[in-house]
């Protein structure tokens, strides 16, 4: 699956819009992203599973584990396709971490998945919480990749698709100099 092709499946669920937005962070973007739209569709999630899995076939892979909530779908479906075991981290006292009982072996080798990187806060907080645990992280892999490329997590990276579209403060926002009306998508009810 090549990235165009990931792109359009995002595109056909509404899950990839283009235009004028303001993101929850404020930020104004040309594209919006809402990844829940494309998983929903689990033949979506499965497609893509598999090739992110492609990709770390022969690295011996054990565990894979994703932020939740919005890594879960794609990071079970991963580790589905490895043949590897599953977990999440999930925030407590505001502190990312391991709960439900979930244990890592030592030195477990371990694929940090998320849907979106954008600024790799949740993934890089994902990779410190199971090193703390004891796993080997030997990557992280996401979907798309919308910072261009640039985040760094201190692991070897991957995405299926990268966008080259930055989001900006409104200050600098080309399509707010033209006097178009930024579009909060959560908000939005005529489209989609
Ligand atoms: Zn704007």
């Amino acid at each position: 699956m090549n990235a165009e092709q990931v792109i359009d499946r995002f595109r056909a669920t509404g899950a990839l819009l283009e235009g004028h937005f303001q993101l929850t962070s404020g930020l104004h973007s040309t594209v919006y992203l809402q990844c829940a739209l494309v998983l929903q569709f689990p033949e979506n999630a499965e497609a893509f599973g598999r090739a992110i899995a492609e990709q770390y076939r022969d690295d011996g892979i054990r565990l894979v584990a994703s932020p939740a909530i919005g890594g879960i779908v794609i990071g079970h479906e991963v580790a589905r396709a490895l043949g590897a075991r599953f977990v999440w981290t999930e925030r407590e006292s505001g502190q990312m971490t391991l709960r439900r009982g979930f244990t890592v072996a030592p030195g477990e080798k371990t694929l940090v998945v998320e849907d979106v990187i954008t600024t790799g806060g949740s993934t890089r907080e994902t990779i410190e919480a199971l090193k703390h645990a004891g796993a080997n992280v030997a990557a992280a892999a996401s979907i798309i990749d919308r910072s261009g490329g640039s985040v760094d997590l201190g692991v070897p990276r991957t995405a299926l698709a990268t966008l080259k579209v930055l989001s900006v403060d409104p200050s600098v926002c080309d399509a707010c100099k033209l006097g178009e009306p930024a579009v909060k998508p959560g908000s939005r009810k005529e489209k989609n």
